[in-house]
């Protein structure tokens, strides 16, 4: 728990969040600007600001109960799809630094859009980016 962590605070029960679902390593609530209804998070009990500090135990619990969420949504929304996001960092859209999964249901036809466009790579770039990760080993 951290004083300034508003999904602590959702967590400790000091801000109302509209839990739906919990377990001993995670809790869901509904976002509160959704992005289609239905639009949840799933975080870790535990504080960890990104995808960077996460324990692993922590994460496997939450890529779980984002799948359980989804499973429950698929009975009670019916939705078309689901997608599955995490923001890490400013520079990728991160705004709140506790850890989280978005669940978004989908429907055909939602306003949502895929968030780039495909371009393609200069020959060989893709190969080369792909070395330089190779090459920072496990
Ligand atoms: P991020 O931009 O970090 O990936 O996602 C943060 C999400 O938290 C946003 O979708 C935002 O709407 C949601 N959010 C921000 N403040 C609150 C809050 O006080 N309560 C709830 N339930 N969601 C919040
Ligand atoms: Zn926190």
């Amino acid at each position: 728990m951290t004083d300034e962590c508003i999904f602590c605070k959702i967590i400790a029960g000091e801000l109302p969040g509209e839990i739906v679902d919990s377990d001993e390593r995670t809790v869901a609530f509904m976002d509160i600007n959704p992005a289609t209804p239905g639009h949840a998070l799933v975080v870790p009990r535990a504080h960890a600001a990104d995808l960077m500090e996460i324990r692993d135990e922590d994460l496997q619990a939450t890529i779980v109960a984002a799948r359980r969420l989804a499973r429950r949504m698929e009975a009670a929304l019916e939705p078309d799809g689901f997608n599955i996001l995490n923001a890490c960092r400013p520079a990728a859209w991160q705004t709140v630094f506790h850890f989280h999964l978005h669940v978004i249901p989908r429907y055909e036809n939602d306003p949502l859009k895929l968030p780039w466009i495909p371009r393609g790579a200069e020959e060989g770039q893709i190969a080369a980016v792909a070395e330089k990760i190779r090459a920072a080993g496990a």
